[in-house]
């Protein structure tokens, strides 16, 4: 396949002779009258219906018992990792591909983490990688497994459902009650993505998704939390609002708490975007078919969603036969105006992470030289 016939395909499907980018957001429903209808209110900030209202209707697409709104994604992550009670010096595993801010909340809570291997059904953790690991350098304790080389614990794994693939979970299940570890999902890329019919997020024991402005939808900058069940899910709002205890007038704060609540005027815009996510996600499959169509001929090989799962298609991609093509590809379709990407960088290479236990990472390292995202912005005729 000649580079220029894909620009000349994705500048066809989005009917543009324009810049063409990788994913932007998309406004066409009851954004603006949400938003001005918050102003009017006066109830922009920590306060407001709208937050309520965004909460419950995460909570009845996701089918989770419990959601609750946060700043961003990142924090979303950070609390339900708090709650999970991974504690500072503990470790936890995730995958060495993936955006940094999942390492970032790991971060941010003392932890460390351990790199493994992706699966390539799912370009998301690798179950058998994770068991792999923890049987090679893992006892299992009282305390749970614990580190042989360091004696730190291991407390918690975070997979991550990379463009809106879903990991293959009960795999994942099994090997976290084998060695008794906390699941918990960076389902930030996966709004609308299912595991076997389960929206991805709601089986581990949290899930957090992020809203910022290249995810399916926007608010701006936002995440939400996905709890478990109910007892977690108010315990996460109680932490999330500086654990105030209510009472009239006076300040009583009964535990660490983090500022992390959503401002209701980001909650605005979110209500509306939930209306319009069916369409989008009908929109983000049509043009993955024609992705997948398009590259059905090629040395390309388009990436799937795994046989279990139904993705939400966030980011298209392409696995290139080679790094020398995949060089290629990107160079011609950025100098003609059609955004595409390579893949990040992954953890391990990142100056901070540099010295993070890690698997062996052989999959991880082949896609990071050849795949690339396309442009993945849902097509809605204004
Ligand atoms: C977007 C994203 C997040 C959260 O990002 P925020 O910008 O903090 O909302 C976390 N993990 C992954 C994999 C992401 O893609």
């Amino acid at each position: 396949m000649k580079p220029e016939t894909l620009v000349e395909f994705v500048r066809d499907i989005y009917q543009s002779n324009e810049q063409i980018p990788l994913h932007v957001p998309r406004f066409g429903g009851n954004e603006k009258s949400y938003v001005l209808n918050c102003i009017d209110s006066t109830f922009v900030s920590s306060v407001g219906q709208y937050v309520n209202r965004f909460e419950r209707q995460i909570a009845d697409f996701t089918g989770c018992a419990g959601a609750v709104a946060t700043v961003n994604g990142t924090a979303a992550l950070h609390t339900a990792l708090h709650l999970a009670g991974v504690e500072r010096n503990d470790l936890v595993i995730t995958q060495a591909l993936t955006f940094v801010a999942t390492a970032n909340a790991l971060f941010h809570m003392g932890a460390q983490p351990i790199f493994v291997d992706i699966s390539p059904l799912s370009l998301g953790l690798c179950p058998r990688a994770v068991d792999c690991y923890l049987q090679e350098n893992a006892t299992l304790t009282e305390l749970g497994p614990v580190h042989k080389q360091t004696g730190q614990r291991i407390k918690a794994v975070v997979p991550m459902h990379t463009f809106g693939h879903p990991v293959e979970l009960d795999e994942l299940v099994s090997v976290c009650t084998k060695w008794q570890l906390t699941l918990v999902e960076d389902a930030a890329e996966s709004l609308g993505s299912y595991y076997k019919g389960h929206h991805t997020g709601t089986i581990g024991e949290f899930g957090a998704i992020s809203f910022n402005g290249n995810k399916i939808i926007t608010t701006g900058g936002g995440g939400m939390l996905l709890c478990s069940d109910e007892q977690s899910a108010l315990h996460a709002k109680h932490v999330t609002t500086t654990a105030k205890v209510p009472h009239p007038y006076e300040f009583y704060h009964d535990e660490p708490g983090f500022n992390y609540r959503m401002p209701n005027i980001n909650a605005a815009l979110g209500c509306a975007q939930m209306e319009v996510l069916p369409e989008f996600l009908r929109q983000k499959r049509l043009l993955a078919e024609q992705y997948k169509a398009f590259f059905a001929d090629t040395e390309f090989c388009f990436v799937n969603e795994p046989p279990y799962a139904k993705s939400n298609y966030w980011l298209n991609a392409i696995i290139c036969p080679d790094s020398a093509s995949r060089d290629e590809l990107l160079e011609f379709t950025n100098a003609a105006g059609v955004m595409t990407r390579p893949i990040w960088k992954l953890m391990h290479r990142l100056p901070m992470f540099e010295q993070a236990h890690r698997g062996n990472l052989k999959i991880s390292e082949w896609l990071e030289g050849q795949l690339i995202n396309l442009p993945s912005s849902p097509i809605i005729q204004e």
